[in-house]
């Protein structure tokens, strides 16, 4: 029998049958919650509340349980919603304000959803695809392929040199806002390869002595971010102004106006790194 994790959410494609069930409501790639969602530890609506919308529904699955309760995304279709006690909101504003314990679930809902909509007929032969029973896994019965959601790792890097952190900027990005360097991992890479390919490429300076610091899924729309500090061996930049608009050294005290919050792995690892830069100036 398969056990759950007690207090967090759990990933499993199956569901567990419990008499309750919280829904996930995805329309449009943008999420319907209730008006006061962020005040909450869990997003999700309760089944009873969700039943509102089932007349829009597109397709459900099910992404695992939640304190041993099952979860399911349901896709809506592109109808005009009377949202009265919810709101409808954009994918990146729910993973900066959700709590730590809905995060993992959101994304999860997000990239099965963005999967099931772009599998449904074969890449290899082009006939139309079947979804497996047991797990999240479309199946060409013609050609035996299997597509199951695709996970994009990629690297996120503060590089520190002495009390200063190296910061980049994109001309997309409102005016002040910096964020530390990142990029995909091509094939055949390693992380720490990338590392050193992305960190040269974007502002010409070598690291080394890199280091792990953690992971998180960013679901645009399946990127897994591995976050590392690494240690510059010079601080001349040399911007690569296709990549990005601006990089510079910051004292870390003394911070742009505009970083990443903290509930996201560019603004865990930028915390980090400046509680790892003043324990060292004051010791
Ligand atoms: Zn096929």
């Amino acid at each position: 029998m398969l056990t759950l994790l007690p207090d967090e959410f759990h990933s499993n494609p199956s569901y567990v049958g419990s008499k309750k069930k919280w829904i996930f409501l995805v329309c449009q790639d943008k999420f319907i919650l209730n008006r006061d969602y962020y005040l909450h530890d869990w997003v999700a609506l309760d089944d009873k509340t969700a039943q509102s919308f089932k007349a829009f529904r597109d397709f459900k699955l099910c992404i695992g349980q939640y304190k041993g309760i099952d979860c399911e995304v349901w896709n809506l279709k592109n109808v005009e919603i009377q949202l009265d006690n919810f709101m409808l909101v954009d994918l990146r504003e729910v993973l900066i304000s959700c709590n730590a314990l809905s995060f993992s679930a959101v994304c999860r809902s997000s990239q099965i959803v963005s999967w099931y909509k772009t599998n449904k007929f074969c890449g290899c032969c082009g006939k139309k695809n079947t979804i497996s029973s047991t797990e999240h896994c479309f199946l060409c019965s013609h050609c035996n392929l299997t597509n199951y959601p695709k996970i994009s790792p990629c690297i996120i890097v503060v590089v520190i040199n002495e009390d200063k952190c190296l910061l980049a900027r994109q001309p997309s990005w409102p005016k002040g806002m910096y964020s530390a360097l990142a990029g995909f991992i091509e094939a055949g890479e390693s992380a720490e390869e990338a590392i050193r390919r992305e960190i040269i490429e974007e502002v010409g300076i070598s690291v080394s002595d890199m280091h792990y610091f953690g992971s998180q899924s960013w679901p645009f729309p399946g990127q897994l971010m591995l976050g590392y500090i690494a240690y510059a061996k010079s601080n001349k930049l040399t911007i690569n102004n296709q990549e990005i608009s601006d990089a510079n050294w910051f004292k870390y005290d003394q911070l742009p106006a505009g970083i990443p919050p903290s509930t996201i792995m560019s603004g865990k690892l930028i915390r980090y790194a400046v509680s790892k830069m003043a324990g060292k100036n004051e010791s």
